[in-house]
């Protein structure tokens, strides 16, 4: 498949784990290799397939959506991260650690918030 090398790219763009805030335990990490639609459990990295992303960026932040199928509810939810951008830094230092100043929103195909994840 000539369209291999672009899908494989797409899992990178995903961050593998964010980080939710905790009342009293500190913060707590979550596996972004999951399936966020209702009635859905799975969390196989196999069964997950970014097919699509969207970006886009204002004077604040910047907006990355990844659409990602799932094989095995066979619906489509997005991972919508975004990075306030007076704090994110140049691309170009990619060794560097990132600040958590991103935010990740899973929606629905339909674009429907599903909830805020967490911090990555
Ligand atoms: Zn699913």
């Amino acid at each position: 498949m000539t369209d291999k090398a672009d899908k494989e790219d797409l899992r990178y763009e995903i961050p593998t784990h964010a980080f939710i805030a905790l009342a009293r335990r500190g913060m707590e990490r979550i596996s972004l290799d999951q399936c966020f639609l209702k009635n859905c459990d799975n969390s196989d990295p196999k069964l997950l397939k970014p097919f699509k992303k969207e970006e886009f960026e204002d004077d604040q932040k910047h907006v990355k959506k990844i659409y990602v199928k799932c094989k095995k509810c066979n619906g489509i939810f997005i991972l919508k991260l975004e990075t306030i951008k007076r704090v994110a830094k140049s691309t170009k230092e990619e060794n560097q650690e990132p600040l958590s100043m991103g935010i990740v929103y899973a929606l629905d195909e339909d674009g429907n918030n599903l909830g805020h994840l967490g911090y990555f």
